[in-house]
């Protein structure tokens, strides 16, 4: 899905869990009614007495005394519903079918922009959209293990660069600057990577992850007229975040390139940060791609560091906690 389509998708879910929690108000309204039969007399005497006023009043009778009755009695009954709900322990607005959200009673929006309820709901669906739901659940910040980093000078720098991956997510805007993330495989650039954009997407950005191979795979069904399946290519381009993993891995041609320069440069000049990360160290990055693209991700990129150590390969030993 792209930014507008999650919108809409947004929108539509919330309606629909409106609509649920409509149905079940009225299932409790009537639960109630039957519980306190005197609640549902109140109820009609109460819509009665306003229809009686609502004639009253456009019938053009100036008269103060008939307002005042209708007034008084509505209070009465008013006050005769608090005392009983009081008396059963409910609140005195138990009586009124409430909306889902009291903030902005179902709409989506308040007089200060878009609602809790909605950003909620759209970060909800952008975390499931972003290629981050299911196999990277357990890859956040708080399941970031340090302990598997024993000497102290990698664990030193692994400390400097979650201790900046959690700032850089937590302040995370599209001005952020883009990270190349070099390492060698296993050393926690794909964790990293992906508990920050998790932990982006919770806070409502577009976030975007994929491997380098899928993303060139998916171009080259869209450049051949095959349907992708991750919903467009669009999202490479207008995502807030952009996550390219493994960078390296794919089966290199021309054509590969082209798509990573395409989207790192297109990405560069219309600021949209990117995290990449790759198993290449520069030189190698040098043997791999051309000059133009080794360029813009060694010189448009940081860099934090990583350890050189193997923690899938620690862990699959016992070692670390
Ligand atoms: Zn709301």
């Amino acid at each position: 899905m792209n930014r507008s389509e999650l919108f809409r998708r947004t929108d539509e879910v919330l309606r629909e869990k409106s609509a649920d929690f409509r149905v079940s108000e009225e299932r409790r309204i009537a639960a109630l009614y039957e519980k306190i039969p005197r609640l549902k007399e109140i109820a009609s005497e109460l819509s009665g007495n306003m229809s009686r006023f609502m004639n009253f009043a456009f019938s053009g009778s100036k008269s103060e005394d008939e307002f005042n009755f209708y007034r008084k009695k509505s209070l009465l009954l008013q006050e005769e519903r608090k005392k009983i709900l009081a008396s059963h322990g409910l609140p005195e607005d138990a009586w009124d079918v409430h909306p889902r959200c009291r903030k902005c009673g179902d709409a989506g929006y308040t007089e200060k922009g878009l609602c809790e309820c909605f950003k909620k709901e759209l970060s909800a669906l952008t975390l499931e959209n972003s290629g981050l739901s299911s196999d990277y659940k357990n890859k956040t910040f708080d399941s970031f293990d340090l302990s598997y980093y024993t000497r102290p000078e990698d664990r030193e720098k692994m400390e400097l660069t979650l201790d900046y991956a959690k700032k850089y997510a937590r302040s995370f805007d599209k001005k952020k600057p883009n990270l190349l993330f070099m390492g060698r495989s296993g050393s926690g650039k794909t964790f990293l990577s992906c508990a920050i954009g998790k932990a982006c997407a919770e806070q409502g950005f577009y976030v975007c992850y994929v491997t380098a191979q899928d993303m060139i795979s998916e171009f080259e069904a869209e450049k051949f007229g095959k349907a992708s399946k991750g919903g467009g290519t669009e999202r490479y381009f207008d995502s807030d975040l952009l996550i390219i993993d493994d960078l390296g891995s794919e089966f290199a041609t021309q054509f590969s390139e082209s798509v990573i320069y395409n989207v790192v440069n297109s990405r560069l000049n219309s600021s949209g940060p990117m995290i990449i990360s790759t198993n290449f160290r520069p030189q190698e990055l040098s043997g791999f791609y051309h000059e133009r693209l080794v360029s813009r991700l060694l010189n448009e990129f940081l860099t934090p560091v990583f350890a050189d150590v193997d923690v899938r390969e620690l862990k699959k030993l016992g070692h670390g906690s």
